[in-house]
């Protein structure tokens, strides 16, 4: 397993569980920080339940839904309550989060290694990936790992994919955002996550092709960030220009200012929309950003990052009950097309919403004011934002959310062509 944030070490978790020997490398030693929103949907929650992770113990902030702001007017929607998952979110720093995660992977039998960088991948004369190399410690000692299958869990770098000539799907998007911690005691127990739909970009003076977030983390701080589609209409946005047209707008007793600042402005790229593929290549599976798993919707990548591991460890666990050979190359196979299953028509969507419309005029014409005073329509809206529905549907909404979804056409996963012998 090549790195230890929410892919890596749910992915190690449900492997240990299943009784295989995992190796977890990471370059990091924990706790460290990671540039994110810190917020997660209900189907992110879901998946800490199903690893056992007590999410009642202190440090986790719980959320019962989304407040979206826009041209002065704001709408609070509850997450829904579904037969099949958990009707609240949660908030926790990824400083705490990705810590406690790779410590539940070890207490299930993962072995986990920090302070190792994976420098490339060992392949067999067949192109298959047979292990990887890596540099250890202070020193920076060479080092040799061997295993019968690899999962990329290395985030946005994607090196390992890379390496493995999996290049990105230029019509993919990557997005970027950033993130800032405020102290803010008025903030950090609101029990919504607030969005900001109409910012506008600095340079232009148009609307943000994304939208801003105000996250209570329930520990007298708040994050609060802005991300951002790229699109030739707004060239590159500057975020850092962009968040501080924006902050003065904030209300002034929630304390959003200089002196109460926790961190520095930092800001990182979000891979979005399946943008690497196939997920599964000759013994290395491709498991969150790696893979740009980040919802085109919503800029979300932790659930997915933390669902899709558990698909490609139950996978893993299967085609290693097989003998090597095709009978495993067909079992590995899977990963992709249960991928594709969940999120495939999803992510389709996701993508066309945002080559056609997040991406050139942001969230202000989705949340209009005739939405914004519907809340049938933005209940629809929000499940179709964070992909949170019954499955079979249960309700009209979700009906609505299935009919819509098998409109689009399937995808099929793509395979690659046999390596060069
Ligand atoms: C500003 C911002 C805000 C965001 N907000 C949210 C949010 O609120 N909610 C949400 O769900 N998602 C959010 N995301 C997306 C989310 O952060 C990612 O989708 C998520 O972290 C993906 O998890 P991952 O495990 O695939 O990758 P990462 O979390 O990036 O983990 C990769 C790990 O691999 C390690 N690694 C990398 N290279 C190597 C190597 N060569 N050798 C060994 N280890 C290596 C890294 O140190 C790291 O620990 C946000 C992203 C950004 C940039």
């Amino acid at each position: 397993m090549v790195g230890a944030g929410p892919a890596g070490s749910a992915a190690a978790l449900h492997l240990a569980r299943a009784g295989v020997d995992v190796l977890l490398l990471e370059k990091s030693g924990f706790p460290r920080d990671k540039v994110c929103g810190d917020g997660l949907t209900p189907r992110g929650v879901h998946q800490l339940v199903r690893m056992g992770i007590d999410i009642n113990a202190p440090g986790w902030m719980r959320n019962r839904g989304m407040r979206w702001v826009c041209e002065g007017r704001q709408v609070e929607i509850d997450w829904p309550r579904l037969g099949s998952g958990p009707d609240f979110g949660l908030t926790r720093t990824r400083r705490d989060f990705d810590d406690l995660l790779a410590a539940h992977a070890v207490a299930a039998g993962a072995r986990l290694r920090t302070g190792v960088r994976v420098t490339a991948p060992v392949t067999d004369r067949a192109g298959r990936i047979v292990g990887v190399t890596a540099v250890a410690g202070p020193d920076k000692e060479p080092v040799r790992f061997r295993a019968p299958l690899v999962v990329a869990a290395d985030g946005a770098s994607a090196r390992t994919a890379l390496q493995m000539g999996l290049e990105r799907d230029p019509r993919r998007t990557i997005a970027t955002a950033a993130r800032r911690y405020y102290r803010s005691e008025d903030r950090s127990h609101d029990p919504y996550l607030e969005l900001w739909a109409d910012l506008l970009c600095s340079r232009t003076g148009r609307d943000l092709p994304g939208y801003g977030w105000v996250f209570p983390l329930g520990d007298g701080r708040i994050n609060v960030g802005l991300g951002a589609l790229p699109h030739r209409r707004h060239g590159a946005v500057d975020l850092r220009a962009t968040l501080d047209r924006w902050l003065p707008r904030l209300p002034e007793e929630w304390g959003v200012t200089e002196e109460n600042a926790a961190s520095p402005l930092r800001s990182a790229a979000l891979p979005m929309g399946f943008n690497r593929h196939p997920q599964y290549h000759r013994g290395l599976l491709l498991v969150g950003d790696s893979a740009g798993m980040v919802s085109p919707w919503s800029g979300e990548g932790i659930g997915q990052a933390m669902e899709a591991a558990e698909v490609a460890a139950e996978t893993i666990a299967l085609a290693l009950a097989r003998p090597a050979g095709p009978g495993r190359e067909h079992a590995l196979r899977q990963y992709p097309t249960e991928i594709n299953r969940r999120w495939g028509r999803h992510y389709r969507l996701g993508n066309l919403a945002g080559d056609l419309v997040l991406g050139r005029y942001g969230y202000r014409p989705v949340l209009h004011p005739r939405v914004m005073a519907s809340p049938p329509l933005l209940r629809t809206l929000a499940r179709l934002l964070t992909h949170v529905a019954d499955e079979p549907p249960r309700d009209t909404i979700d009906g609505v959310l299935h009919a819509l979804m098998r409109a689009v056409p399937r995808t099929r996963p793509r395979a690659r062509s046999a390596p060069p012998s």
